[in-house]
């Protein structure tokens, strides 16, 4: 109770200190807004374009190391230039592959009854199963086949982040993230290539050379999150004692600041609505779209999680160009979870990940069907929208501002 309570002053405190003490006078009036400005459709498609030359990136395979080298490069080209890497090993045997989940699903509609999800969720109406692919002869274009052909290594893994360093704050930080490795035999732009282009997106707007901000910020872009968030929890094990030590002692420089909040990017594109009777899903996005803003009502830091997904939801209503940002209590399954009871988590995701994406809303969820080509301007535009979401509330948890 006390953690709770004295996290949720502390995300309070984080709201009126930096913006209002880190604004020059001759600043822009608002520096979120050109910072806002400087994300474009075109070229947040052409970084999801960009992660699916590596197929569908599986941890523990060359084209997953080819993508995390590729993240890196990238990283630095934008100015962010302090890349470093989490090493840890996984040794778990991968699934052999089996018959495709696309025979499951036609057999299992289901109508009517109220079942239980995921994270506390309750699944109404429609529901479709999710059973992942794992066939990799489910691939029906031939040359992304030969480029998922290669089936993981139990062994060594590397995930790569960048920092943007604070000016008066460089001991604390926002964690901002996303899962680069994905499965299913098609390209995982959605799942996650949206997330992972989304945070490579900001690094490259934080790391203008015009851009300052008072408090640091971590870009993360987690492995293994599909086989169990394993690069999530390996970051949590490694870095979680270093937080706020300054190495070495007078230097000014903090390796691992002191982790103030964790803000998870995990599929962005897709809210086509309710399956149909029949089994069928939208081929449009709904008019109704949203971004979904989630945290966790069981976690340690549950209160606080909770006043952040609505600062979330605020930075939407102010910034996002297109679709609103609703809040729900039921995150689940992704990296957040491994920091929801050390500091405030939330996840920002295309639908609920509980009651929707866990009820057969996207057809694409971990299918070979999860490709670039699969999505419109519109999809690919709700993503943007939660970029501007995520932009706009760290620039002001930050107190960025520009010089
Ligand atoms: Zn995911």
């Amino acid at each position: 109770m006390n953690a709770v309570w004295t996290c949720g002053l502390a995300v309070v405190a984080v709201l009126v200190g930096p913006s209002a003490h880190s604004q020059e006078q001759n600043a822009p009036a608002d520096p979120v807004r050109v910072l806002v400005g400087r994300l474009d459709l075109e070229t947040y498609k052409a970084t999801i374009k960009g992660l699916t030359q590596f197929g569908d990136r599986r941890e523990g395979t060359a084209r997953n190391r080819a993508a995390v080298d590729w993240i890196e490069a990238q990283l630095r080209s934008y100015g962010c230039t302090n890349t470093e890497r989490i090493k840890y090993v996984y040794n778990s045997a991968p699934q052999p592959p089996q018959q495709t989940a696309a025979a499951a699903r036609a057999s299992a509609i289901a109508s009517g009854e109220i079942r239980r999800g995921t994270g506390g969720s309750r699944l109404r109406g429609m529901t479709l199963p999710v059973v992942p692919n794992n066939d990799p002869d489910a691939q029906t274009d031939p040359a992304l086949r030969a480029r998922n052909a290669e089936l993981p290594t139990p062994g060594p893994r590397e995930e790569v982040y960048c920092t943007k360093v604070g000016t008066t704050r460089p001991d604390e930080m926002y964690v901002v993230g996303a899962h680069m490795d994905g499965r299913g035999f098609g390209e995982a732009a959605d799942d996650d290539g949206s997330g992972t282009a989304l945070v490579m997106e900001l690094a490259r707007v934080f790391s203008s050379p015009d851009v300052v901000t008072g408090r640091s910020i971590r870009f993360a872009l987690w492995n293994n999150e599909e086989t169990g968030h394993q690069g999530a929890r390996a970051y949590v094990a490694q870095r979680a004692p270093l937080q706020g030590k300054e190495d070495p002692p007078g230097s000014g420089r903090y390796p691992e600041p002191r982790w103030l909040a964790m803000i998870q990017h995990d599929m962005m594109l897709w809210d086509h609505g309710m399956p149909r009777p029949d089994g069928t899903v939208g081929a449009a996005q709904r008019p109704e779209a949203d971004v979904n803003i989630e945290f966790q009502s069981t976690a340690k830091f549950a209160d606080a999680a909770m006043k952040l997904a609505f600062l979330f939801r605020d930075a939407s209503e102010t910034y996002a160009t297109d679709y609103p940002a609703a809040v729900g209590p039921h995150m689940s399954n992704t990296d957040s979870s491994d920091f929801m009871d050390l500091v405030p988590a939330i996840s920002l995701r295309e639908n609920e990940r509980g009651m929707q994406i866990g009820a057969g809303w996207n057809p694409h969820y971990h299918q070979p069907t999860d490709r670039y080509s699969s999505y419109s301007d519109r999809d690919f535009r709700l993503g943007l929208n939660a970029a501007q979401t995520s932009l706009a509330g760290i620039a002001q948890l930050a107190g960025a501002r520009l010089k």
